[in-house]
């Protein structure tokens, strides 16, 4: 390097950090930070370098911050979904969808899908696998990463895993059709090795079996239980060699059970979860995702949708029993979460609508804020970054105009929204 060269190359430098160290102060009427049980008021958020550097009501403003003030407004985390499927249909048969629109056409409508999260206020969202062949949400990601798309954080699956015949089976056609299935059809322990592998070889960070029937697919039970517990053992061990967590859908207590004792991260809806389920979730520390509110969406917002008819009867059948489960699970403290388990067609503030189902079972607004922040974060192993407001995290804050504590409904309309520093949405 020539001397010129070097002094422009150290002159750039500087300027360089000049830009990024930029400060913005958000002043706001509360604050919930996502740990403490009591909310803040007329509070100071500082951000420097998309880091939180200082939280408090006497917190000096540097000459140079830029200062954004939301007056009144409640300040939260980021959200984190942690059940999403942006790739999916939910106004006609997700599983005709699957076979009549290309991965490039579901990719590109999933990343509208995304952007209209993180502009609800869904900072991260995690898959749950999607009714795709070809990893677009990975790819998603990556168009992200590489700064082509603004987009929420991404993780999880590219596939849900399943048996023949299972949730993620096609199983209206006769034998002589073949078609490729919306899930990933594994038997045998051989072949879930190989699955995890290939899930993981294109960019699936989480793994997710469809332990159980479905409430969803057609002609399946939900209170089957689908993969045996070798094939679960095999697929938690093989992903473990790789730092990739697993997700498991279960509905039945034994599935669930089985599940857990296999070493999954997480269970993903657990409906009929009993006492001994619980016992064993709490011990062993494993996350439960109900998404609670997909079944009210179907009963109200789509119950004329004909594929859905079997979706809509177990849901108004089962649903007293799910609370009733759910506000057990709660009461012992198993960490239950939010996810919505909702499609990428359907309106991006209905995720939200989940935090009203986790109060009606049983938490206060004040959990289930900390269950859709805090405790996702911890889910998705991102706790020292994410999930709360305090200092040294990263800077994913949004902002809601009432106050959530009396209304749960101001979180689904977010008007301010931070990603990593930047503001991406603004009053
Ligand atoms: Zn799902």
């Amino acid at each position: 390097m020539s001397r010129t060269t070097r002094w422009q190359f150290i002159i750039l430098m500087f300027a360089t950090q000049l830009a990024t160290a930029e400060v913005i102060a958000l002043r706001a009427g509360q604050l919930i930070d996502g740990r403490s049980d009591r909310p803040i008021n007329n509070v100071i958020v500082l951000i420097e370098n998309a880091t939180i550097v200082a939280v408090g009501q006497d917190v000096d403003i540097p000459a140079a911050a830029r200062v954004i003030d939301l007056g009144s407004a409640t300040l939260l985390p980021g959200m984190i979904e942690a059940h999403a499927h942006p790739m999916m249909h939910d106004d006609n048969n997700y599983q005709y969808t699957h076979l009549s629109e290309s991965s490039a056409y579901k990719t590109l409508r999933s990343l509208h899908a995304l952007q209209a999260l993180l502009s609800a206020g869904w900072t991260s969202v995690r898959i749950a696998g999607e009714a795709d062949v070809y990893y677009g949400d990975q790819a998603i990601r990556q168009a992200i990463d590489e700064g082509y798309f603004t987009g929420p954080r991404l993780t999880g699956a590219g596939h849900y895993l399943s048996i023949t015949g299972g949730g993620g089976d096609i199983n209206y056609l006769s034998p002589e059709q073949s078609v490729v299935a919306d899930g990933y059809i594994v038997d045998g322990v051989a072949e879930m090795r190989r699955a995890v592998r290939r899930e993981i070889k294109f960019g699936s960070d989480w793994i997710k079996l469809l332990v159980t029937g479905a409430f969803m697919s057609a002609n399946d039970n939900p209170r089957n239980v689908h993969f045996s517990e070798e094939e679960v053992r095999v697929a938690v061990e093989e992903a473990r060699r790789f730092d990739v967590p697993v997700m498991a859908h279960a509905h039945s207590a034994e599935g669930v059970k089985l599940a857990v004792r296999a070493g999954v991260r997480s269970i993903e809806h657990g409906s009929f979860i009993d006492d001994e389920a619980i016992r064993l979730m709490k011990k062993n520390g494993t996350f439960l995702v109900p998404t609670m509110y997909i079944g009210d969406y179907y009963i109200h917002e789509v119950r004329d949708n004909p594929a859905q008819q079997k979706m809509i009867a177990l849901s108004r059948e089962t649903r007293p029993e799910f609370f009733a489960n759910i506000g057990k699970a709660i009461r012992a403290g198993v960490k239950v979460t939010v996810g919505s388990d909702l499609a990428g067609m359907t309106a991006p503030s209905y995720p939200a609508r989940e935090f009203a189902m986790l109060i009606e079972a049983g938490m206060t607004p004040m959990q289930a804020i900390q269950a859709g922040t805090r405790v996702n974060a911890e889910l998705l192993g991102w706790e020292d970054r994410l999930g709360t407001i305090e200092v040294g995290k990263l800077a994913d804050i949004i902002a809601v105009g009432n106050d959530p504590l009396n209304d749960i409904t101001a979180l689904e309309r977010v008007v301010f929204v931070m990603l990593n520093g930047e503001v991406v949405k603004q009053p």
